[in-house]
């Protein structure tokens, strides 16, 4: 199982960590062992001082496919969540600084979130999909996908280009403006619509 991730794919958060806004996917990637898995507590990472929520909607790849066509791209997955992609923001400043890459900052154990599934249908594709967060009851983070640089079927076709996918890989679609730091005792949630996805406490 692969991890795949989708960097500055909103205008507004890209201009909000000062990136310029990309004229294709920003793609980077996770190990298997990031994915926090369900009823595990997630704490926070020791190497940082500065973590950084980033809600961002997950799709799951549910058939085999390489050099997929824009068109195709929507046979090729089946499940929607929301999720955080946590990111050690004092770390990946340093690493980013020197031009390094950025996996200490992203890829570390359990810094991967994914919410309860969801099934994909055509109807829900058609319309744009809305999703929030909050971090202690307020909200700080919504979402349209209709804001999206790049769309789920753009950024799929994108990725099998270069890496081959497979049936239970996920797909991380980018954060919107309104990122933020959280600290020990945090609680946050995610939503998909009306409806919650996760909701976990910071330990
Ligand atoms: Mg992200």
């Amino acid at each position: 199982m692969k991890i795949f991730c989708v960097g500055r794919n909103y205008v507004e958060h890209a201009r909000e960590l000062g990136n310029e806004v990309p004229d294709e996917p920003v793609i980077f990637m996770k190990p298997k062992s990031a994915l926090l898995q369900s009823h595990t507590p997630f704490y926070y990472p020791e190497f940082s001082n500065e973590l950084h929520y980033e809600a961002e909607l997950v799709l799951r790849v549910s058939k085999n496919g390489k050099y997929i066509n824009e068109r195709q791209a929507s046979k090729y997955y089946n499940a929607i969540t929301v999720g955080i992609d946590f990111t050690a923001r004092d770390i990946q400043a340093e690493l980013k600084k020197k031009g390094l890459p950025w996996e200490k900052a992203k890829a570390w154990d359990n810094s991967a979130v994914a919410g309860i599934w969801k099934d994909t249908t055509p109807e829900m594709l058609k319309k744009p999909i809305n999703f929030s967060f909050l971090k202690n009851g307020e909200l700080v983070q919504t979402g349209i996908t209709s804001d999206m640089l790049f769309s789920f079927d753009q950024i799929l076709s994108h990725i099998s280009n270069y890496f081959s996918i497979n049936i239970g890989d996920l797909i991380y679609t980018g954060t919107p403006a309104g990122v933020g730091e959280c600290v020990v005792g945090d609680i946050l949630e995610g939503f998909l619509e009306k409806e919650k996805m996760f909701e976990l406490e910071v330990k």
